[in-house]
């Protein structure tokens, strides 16, 4: 796969896909300021009902008024509002439907771009189902609680595969574990046989949950690394977390200010990225399907990115919400 050429001059990509877990207004708007105020463009996933289950997740809904337009005003200055199920936790076919209605009548138009969100029931091909077998078979033993998902089983009661597929063009997969996510994917986005009934297209992502990973991942000396490869980067993190004891945590913040300064660095919401790989695919004749031997490695490379950063790096969610530094947070809120 050559080199993607850029538009304007342009000689990389940096983007995020933005976990809406634990985002309240009063948290997340000082992050979006600054994501703006640099130039910015990003993708932000919501809930269109309250959540449902407390004990486990939280976060703003768009039935918060003051949220709502926040959202609407990010929309507004040409961010991608994304779906992130209609809410957290269970949620029913009838509710989903009408969901999905609310978010058309808020923001204009039905949600594109969907992500599943942790234990929801309604997950579409989520747990052990992401991945082929050997490697769905290690998914199953890890995590044998997380694989009770039934949003592409027809019947379900939380059944909701046709309109996904009617929908949602882009669905997020395989965690890569580099900043520059095209680099280990060239085929994003792509379609996937096992998962066509009930889904579009699919890209990757690369792994950074909250500010540890993020820190880690992206810095002067990556991103300059990014420039100067070409890359294209779409960070998966949750920038609920970022926000704590009044202000936005300091390596995010230079970071975003440093990628502001880069005039070479193209900055465009997940959807506008993906749309310009997909016309950038037919011009190269890249398969539309990604290839089952390429596919193999990118689920075993995935699997080792999740397996590393839980028991080796120790730097995933599981670790971050147990320390202090996420606690102290919470304790605030
Ligand atoms: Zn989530």
């Amino acid at each position: 796969m050559k080199n993607i050429q850029f538009p304007d001059n342009k000689k990389f990509i940096f983007t995020i896909i933005d976990d809406t877990d634990d985002a309240y207004l009063e948290t997340i708007k000082p992050v979006y300021d600054l994501l703006h105020e640099n130039g910015l463009r990003t993708t932000k996933t919501v809930w269109v009902y309250p959540v449902r289950d407390p004990e486990r997740s939280k976060g703003d809904s768009l039935q918060r008024p003051e949220y709502k337009e926040h959202i609407l005003d990010l929309q507004k200055k040409g961010f991608e509002i994304a779906l992130h199920n209609v809410g957290s936790g269970d949620f029913e076919r009838p509710e989903i439907i009408e969901g999905l209605d609310t978010f058309e009548k808020i923001f204009g138009h039905k949600p594109s771009h969907h992500v599943n969100h942790s234990y929801n029931p309604d997950n579409i091909y989520c747990g052990s189902k992401r991945f082929s077998f050997p490697m769905n078979w290690i998914v199953k033993k890890m995590y044998s609680q997380y694989d009770s998902f039934f949003g592409e089983i027809k019947g379900s009661k939380h059944f909701w595969g046709d309109l996904h597929k009617n929908d949602i063009k882009y669905s997020r997969n395989y965690e890569i574990d580099q900043l520059n996510t095209f680099g280990k994917n060239p085929y994003m986005p792509y379609k996937d046989k096992v998962y066509d009934e009930f889904a579009n297209y699919w890209y990757s992502s690369t792994f950074a949950s909250n500010q540890w990973m993020f820190n880690q991942r992206v810095n002067k000396k990556t991103i300059d690394q990014l420039e100067k490869e070409g890359g294209i980067c779409i960070l998966y993190t949750h920038l609920g977390y970022y926000h704590k004891n009044g202000k936005i945590d300091e390596g995010f913040k230079k970071a975003i200010e440093y990628l502001g300064t880069k005039k070479t660095g193209w900055y465009i919401p997940v959807n506008e990225v993906l749309d310009f790989l997909m016309e950038k695919k037919i011009e190269n004749g890249v398969p539309e399907y990604i290839p089952f031997w390429f596919k193999k490695r990118l689920e075993l490379h995935s699997l080792i990115t999740r397996i590393k950063y839980r028991y080796f790096v120790k730097k995933d969610d599981y670790h971050f919400k147990l320390s202090e530094e996420y606690n102290d947070n919470a304790a605030i809120k």
